[in-house]
């Protein structure tokens, strides 16, 4: 079963090879141990040509993971993202999604990876929508899981590590068998931190006409790139943005409710654990947000175009 269509090439260490050889030893350290580290970019087509998107700010937060994994990145930031581009151009590609991963190489067996050289794969694919074929229109259905999002500092909690995804993978797989479609994942206190691999927003007083977006910060929650995007667009059209804890029951309660990521991208909640938000359609702001964001990310207007690369 395959949901996705792989491109003919991928990018390892510095050059193309067959997507079928894109593969690092099974004795890597990052194999091994989950010590790699990772992003997810998306490449939208526009009409200039395929762009992908904030591509700058992923290898950022691709170098910032390196950091608090101790991990030297033998590439220059322009480097990877040269690398990127190629990658799309090489395949022909035009709206994609790119899986760029540094792992800790294979060299000694050891739990410390001190020494060891690093990985650079850079992967790319057709995806379809990731939450399902009608989850931009219609939303999605989310459970909340009893596995927690609980990290160790607030810097491990904003490192996209591929070791700290065992517990996202759990909650996706516990939501699928349940009929759901994604999972919501508390912190250790109890409060709402972000779904399996989305950040998560509630709307409040939109009925009396001022609405506020809330959503978690970010001590349990990564500091998505949609998430930071969303929160600029609200702001610049009058909506009132809000980082602080809250509790599942909020959330519930809330008139709107919508989750964001790269292969989210804007999501309508429309119910939790079986009980409906709002009136169980994707609400007003939500629709607003999740046009603006898709225009932006299909280079339509002028005012974000500085988010997007073109390939
Ligand atoms: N939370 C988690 C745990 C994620 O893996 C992702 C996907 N990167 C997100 C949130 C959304 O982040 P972004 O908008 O940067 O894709």
């Amino acid at each position: 079963m395959k949901d996705f269509r792989e491109a003919p090439f991928a990018w390892l260490n510095g050059r193309f090879v067959k997507w079928k050889d894109a593969g690092v030893h099974s004795a890597s350290h990052s194999f091994l141990y989950g010590t790699g580290v990772f992003e997810g970019i998306a490449c939208y087509l526009a009409p200039k040509g395929p762009a992908l998107f904030r591509l700058g700010d992923h290898i950022d937060r691709l170098r910032e993971s390196a950091r608090v994994m101790k991990m030297k990145v033998p590439y220059t930031k322009a480097e990877v993202e040269k690398a990127c581009i190629d990658v799309v151009r090489k395949n022909r590609l035009d709206e994609c999604y790119l899986r760029v991963v540094l792992g800790y190489g294979y060299g000694k067996i050891g739990l410390a990876p001190t020494g060891l050289k690093t990985d650079l794969t850079i992967m790319v694919w057709r995806q379809g929508n990731y939450l399902g074929k009608m989850a931009q229109e219609k939303g999605i259905k989310v459970m909340t899981s009893g596995i927690r999002r609980v990290f160790g500092t607030e810097e491990l909690a904003a490192a996209k590590i591929t070791g700290s995804y065992y517990t996202s993978a759990l909650a996706k797989m516990e939501a699928l068998g349940k009929g759901f479609d994604e999972a919501l994942m508390l912190d250790a206190k109890g409060f709402v931190a972000e779904c399996a691999v989305e950040n998560i927003f509630m709307v409040r007083g939109a009925k009396n006409g001022v609405p506020e977006l809330i959503t978690p910060l970010t001590a349990s929650a990564l500091p998505g790139i949609t998430r930071a995007s969303i929160m600029e667009i609200a702001r610049n059209e009058g909506i009132e943005v809000w980082e602080r804890l809250f509790r599942p029951e909020e959330l519930c309660s809330a008139e709107e409710v919508f989750v964001t990521g790269t292969s989210a991208q804007v999501t309508p909640v429309v119910s939790i654990d079986g009980s409906t938000i709002g009136n169980g359609t994707p609400g007003i702001v939500t629709k607003r947000l999740q046009k603006t964001f898709f225009d932006t990310a299909h280079g339509k207007g002028k005012k974000y175009a500085k988010w997007l690369v073109y390939v």
